[in-house]
């Protein structure tokens, strides 16, 4: 397994549109293996193949207290979208950032499993929250998009200046 590197916002790859999952082989076996250690390490609840610029519709997700229940999701779609519910989301790739975005609270979805195996579930409140918030993903879409542009221009710019303190290189004589 290894630790993939997170894109941040306002990256242009996570504008990326992926591509559906033609044959679950070894390869996306170890994609998955790869975004959930990615995923516990950064940590997070969730996180799609593209935030890791990989355009592909993978998808994984922990919401377990123990992160213990890992669910890996191929090619997911929602087939029912039911109700409101307004929550304070955050993203790994706008690191720092939570704001509260509304969607629906009841979602029926499917997907394909580990095994390439249909599943079809529902989903409410956290859970249904975050399979639509990494589904955005695979279609290029971000949690900020949901905001005023005002609030997002804002975003934007703490975390370009952020990523460029980041890249200043280090003043001379510091010992690395
Ligand atoms: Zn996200």
């Amino acid at each position: 397994m290894a630790i993939l590197d997170i894109l941040h916002f306002p990256d242009p790859r996570l504008r990326n549109r992926a591509k559906p999952v033609s044959e679950v082989d070894a390869r996306v076996r170890k994609l998955a293996d790869d975004m959930l250690e990615t995923m516990y390490k950064a940590p997070g609840i969730g996180l799609a193949a593209v935030q890791v610029n990989v355009p592909l519709r993978v998808v994984t997700i922990d919401i377990s207290e123990e992160r213990d229940q890992p669910l890996v999701l191929i090619n997911p779609e929602i087939l029912e979208r039911d109700g409101v519910e307004e929550m304070s989301e955050g993203c790994l790739s706008v690191p720092g950032i939570y704001e509260k975005v509304k969607r629906a609270n009841h979602i029926r979805f499917r997907a394909l499993d580990l095994e390439g195996q249909p599943l079809e579930q529902e989903a409410e409140g956290l859970l249904a929250v975050c399979v639509q918030h990494e589904i955005d993903h695979l279609d290029g879409k971000l949690f900020v998009d949901y905001l005023s542009s005002l609030k997002r221009q804002r975003i934007r710019k703490k975390l370009e200046k952020e990523a460029r303190q980041q890249a200043e290189p280090a003043p001379a004589g510091t010992a690395i």
